[in-house]
């Protein structure tokens, strides 16, 4: 007779496949994109609103400018949507920046 299937009751009874086992760094999230944010430096106050709310961590500061890191932007627009001055716009992936 077959065994009663148990209902997984919390992580530790999940199958191993089901858990990631690399580093979020080795998920490069900007695959799934539609949408990419196109920063206009013209406009950036350098407030680092954009930087503090995303949340894939992928919005980068080199001490004078702000861009953004498309190999993990997966292009939620929630930096544009924070952003005070509206310098960041979202672009459809199909066109070329
Ligand atoms: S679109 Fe989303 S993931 Fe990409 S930089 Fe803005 S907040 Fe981050
Ligand atoms: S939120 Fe807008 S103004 Fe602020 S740093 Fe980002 S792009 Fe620049």
């Amino acid at each position: 007779m077959a065994e009663a299937k148990k209902e997984p009751r919390g992580w530790k009874d999940l199958p191993l496949s089901a858990l990631p086992y690399k580093l979020s760094l080795e998920y490069k999230t900007g695959s799934w994109r539609a949408f990419r944010p196109v920063i206009d430096q013209s406009k950036c106050i350098k407030c680092m609103n954009c930087w503090l709310y995303c949340p894939d961590f992928a919005v980068l500061w080199d001490g004078e400018r702000v861009s953004v890191n498309y190999e993990y932007c997966k292009g939620c627009g929630i930096c544009a949507h924070e952003c005070p001055v509206n310098a960041i716009t979202m672009v459809p992936e199909t066109k070329k920046a």
